[in-house]
């Protein structure tokens, strides 16, 4: 076997185990594995990787990092994929980003919400964006050396998200999280959940719930998430970066 074949092999195997995963974890609280988009995490893997991905049928992919997304994004521009943006987003990369982004899962404060709706603006194009909600509810004290992952306060979710409804360039597609470490799953996703309920009753087109990672995606599809971000369960593991 070549090793470009290998490795669609080793892919071919994480996808079928991840996809049991998620039929699994829906059937325990009877949901449909079709409500459930898998959108694969592919930081630190190479651009091969997202060609082998979708050549086995993954339709989302998403990437942490502008200076790794674009020209990853760039190298698989032939191919049929929603690229989704997830990590914290500076205000001065939101130009770059709106140029291959399909969605931007982490929007987590107004000002951003500005940026990209002008950026989008100036590159003609629509991009769909979701609220990141921080679940940590111990205080909002950063702790020294440890990097934030960024979200807006509960209590502040339904004004942001208003303001990107309100935005001229940005779809208000839902709301995403990561639970926080050390803390249990499920409390934080059903905190999530009332939240998104919140959100929804006021844009009831806001379906999407994107929570849920290698870990704990069991624990998000029975709190109600409809997308789950895989990197490790799918590419394997990661080095660590820088
Ligand atoms: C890296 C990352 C993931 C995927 O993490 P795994 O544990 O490898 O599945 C999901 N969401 C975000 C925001 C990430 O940065």
């Amino acid at each position: 076997m070549t090793e470009g074949a290998a490795r669609r092999a080793e892919l071919a195997a994480h996808l079928a185990a991840v996809h049991e995963r998620i039929d699994a974890a829906c059937r325990a609280v009877g949901r449909s594995g079709e409500e459930v988009t898998v959108v694969a995490i592919t930081k630190t893997f190479p651009a091969s990787d997202v060609r082998l991905l979708a050549g086995l049928g993954v339709r989302h992919v998403g990437e942490n990092r502008d200076q790794e997304a674009r020209p990853k994004a760039e190298a698989c521009r032939d191919l049929d994929l929603t690229w989704h943006f997830v990590g914290q987003l500076q205000r001065n990369k939101a130009a770059s980003v709106a140029r291959y982004a399909d969605v931007v899962e982490s929007v987590d404060r107004g000002r951003l919400v500005t940026a990209l709706d002008r950026a989008a603006g100036e590159v003609g194009r629509r991009i769909g964006a979701c609220v990141q909600v921080d679940l940590d509810e111990r205080a909002h004290v950063p702790e020294p050396g440890v990097p934030g992952r960024g979200g807006c306060p509960p209590a502040e979710v339904l004004d942001l998200a208003g303001q990107v409804a309100a935005s001229r360039h940005l779809d208000l597609l839902g709301v995403m999280a990561v639970a926080p470490l050390g803390a249990d799953p499920v409390a934080a996703f059903d905190l999530l959940a009332a939240v998104h309920a919140q959100v929804l009753a006021e844009h009831p087109a806001a379906g999407m719930r994107s929570a849920g990672m290698s870990g704990d995606l069991e624990a998000a599809i029975a709190a109600g998430a409809t997308h789950v971000r895989l990197g490790s369960a799918l590419l394997g593991r990661r080095e660590a970066l820088k």
